[in-house]
């Protein structure tokens, strides 16, 4: 089912969460696991991120420096498409510009319709570490809309090769991301929310916000982008802080700001137990203020760890 009938078939707020793929050299079950312990919240639906190959430096027998391409977590795809069929749940796989041509893109978009998948969330994704600016491949997406474009030109059966005939439509329901305080390259949220409105211009169904922290932001966002005229929903995403180094961590990742009382709390904690227990009853407070103000979903941005997701779910729905 695509994510954007499951939001609107549905009366009330649905929960939905996003996970990794495992780590090069792990198994599966660490995943299923964390889906397991959310089953008894009835998801709706299930994002898998997608990591760019990445540039690393190695030291060889010979002292010699070598630089090596990896990519620490592959298999966004098969692990989708394996926790699909699995457990019956919609998953929403990940699609970036970065490290694909557009072509890379076209063959990874076919597999995942002939594995049954119908929803994407198409991303720019980040620049390599060692690239002052995001660089698209040679024929690779240079924006999150270029890509949107293309996956819309499939739904319509138009493929890169002009010359194929009797073209099967690829028929994906297609998300995009939001940015309540605005994407860290964007000189303004105005700039953004145009960009942010080419998206949907070109065929976006839905959006899922970056985490924020202070709920006003979200309601604000989405008051701006209806008032930019765009009417999709807005899926708030949701980040409960586990760890006592995130407090400086994600403002510094995500360029996000953490309000003064939850700042104050954490710097109170003595260990990551306490900052857990902080993290968790302030994401309670925002997914109460949420669903209260009828948001169509609660993304959690799970990365593996339930316990804290699990008292989250347990109080709100
Ligand atoms: P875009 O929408 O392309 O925007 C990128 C920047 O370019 C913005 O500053 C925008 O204002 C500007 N811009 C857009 N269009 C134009 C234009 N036509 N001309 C000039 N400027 C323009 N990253 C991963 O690597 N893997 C993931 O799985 C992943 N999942 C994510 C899930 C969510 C819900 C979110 C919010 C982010 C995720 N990211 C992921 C991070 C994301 O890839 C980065 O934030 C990235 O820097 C921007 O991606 P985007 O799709 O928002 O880019």
């Amino acid at each position: 089912m695509k994510v954007v009938d499951i939001i609107n078939k549905s009366e009330k707020t649905v929960f939905s969460f996003e996970l990794l793929p495992p780590l090069k050299g792990t198994t599966g079950d660490k995943l299923y696991n964390t889906i397991e312990q959310l089953l008894e919240f009835d998801p709706k639906y299930i994002n898998i991120t997608t990591h760019r190959d990445e540039f690393d430096f190695h030291q060889r027998e010979d002292g010699l420096i070598e630089k090596r391409i990896v990519r620490k977590r592959p298999g966004t795809v098969a692990i989708a498409a394996s926790i699909q069929h699995k457990y019956g749940i919609p998953v929403v796989p990940h699609i970036l510009c970065g490290g694909f041509t557009r072509s890379e893109t076209e063959h990874v978009l076919i597999d995942l319709f002939f594995l049954g998948i119908e929803n994407v969330l198409a991303l720019r994704g980040d620049g390599l570490k060692s690239e002052p600016v995001f660089t698209p491949e040679p024929n690779g997406n240079r924006y999150a809309s270029e890509l949107v474009e293309q996956i819309s030109n499939l739904k319509k059966g138009k493929y890169l090769d002009p010359d194929l005939k009797n073209n099967t439509p690829l028929d994906f329901c297609i998300g995009v991301a939001g940015y309540p305080e605005k994407h860290f390259e964007a000189p303004n949220l105005d700039t953004d929310m145009e960009y942010l409105r080419k998206k949907v211009d070109a065929g976006a169904e839905y959006i899922v916000t970056q985490m924020f922290f202070d709920n006003s932001k979200y309601y604000r966002f989405v008051e701006k982008c209806r008032a930019a005229g765009i009417t999709v929903p807005i899926i708030p995403g949701l980040k409960p802080i586990a760890v006592l180094s995130q407090l400086t961590v994600l403002p510094k990742i995500f360029s996000i700001d953490l309000p003064q009382d939850l700042a104050k709390a954490l710097k109170k904690c003595k260990n990551n137990s306490d900052a857990k227990k902080v993290g968790t009853e302030w994401a309670i407070l925002q997914a109460k203020d949420l669903v209260k103000h009828g948001a169509p979903s609660l993304h959690v941005y799970t990365y593996g760890i339930t316990d804290n997701v699990k008292e989250i779910m347990k109080a709100v729905l």
